[in-house]
């Protein structure tokens, strides 16, 4: 069963952020066998003139996803942020930054994105595998297709 969420108006309002329309995006996500269970997560875009704290958080008990813009940032983190934050709103709120997370992140980014990408969780992962690494990479070589 796939969810047309776009289709079916759940979506209506784009969800611009640093120039990505997530929508589509989500609708992705949330057709993978993981997201499928999940009802579509709200979204807040906050737009900051400024630097400050993280890009994302994930509000379980509301089901939504606060997203900043900020700048020194671009489509493809707004991406990278926004798979991070669903994998978290996927799994208990006790999970953290745990494997069970790590595992559904990494999912995410590989069912949707054919990205095989690498989470540490005690120190930072390597810059080339990270999702919005990986994605900006292939737009600068003409190799992206997103979904
Ligand atoms: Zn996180």
């Amino acid at each position: 069963m796939v969810r047309q969420l776009l289709a079916q108006g759940f979506y209506s309002q784009p969800l611009v952020v640093h120039g990505v329309d997530l929508r589509i995006h989500l609708e992705h996500l949330l057709n993978t066998p993981l997201g499928l269970k999940h009802a579509p997560p709200r979204i807040k875009i906050f737009r900051r003139t400024r630097r400050m704290g993280t890009l994302g958080t994930a509000w379980w008990h509301h089901n939504r996803i606060n997203l900043n813009e900020m700048p020194g940032y671009d489509g493809f983190d707004s991406i990278d942020t926004l798979v991070h934050e669903l994998a978290h709103l996927l799994v208990p709120q006790r999970c953290g930054h745990d494997s069970t997370w790590e595992r559904v992140y990494k999912t995410l980014a590989f069912e949707v994105y054919n990205a095989d990408i690498e989470v540490h969780r005690f120190h930072s992962s390597k810059k080339e595998k990270r999702l919005h690494h990986i994605l900006r990479t292939r737009n600068e070589k003409g190799l992206l297709t997103l979904p």
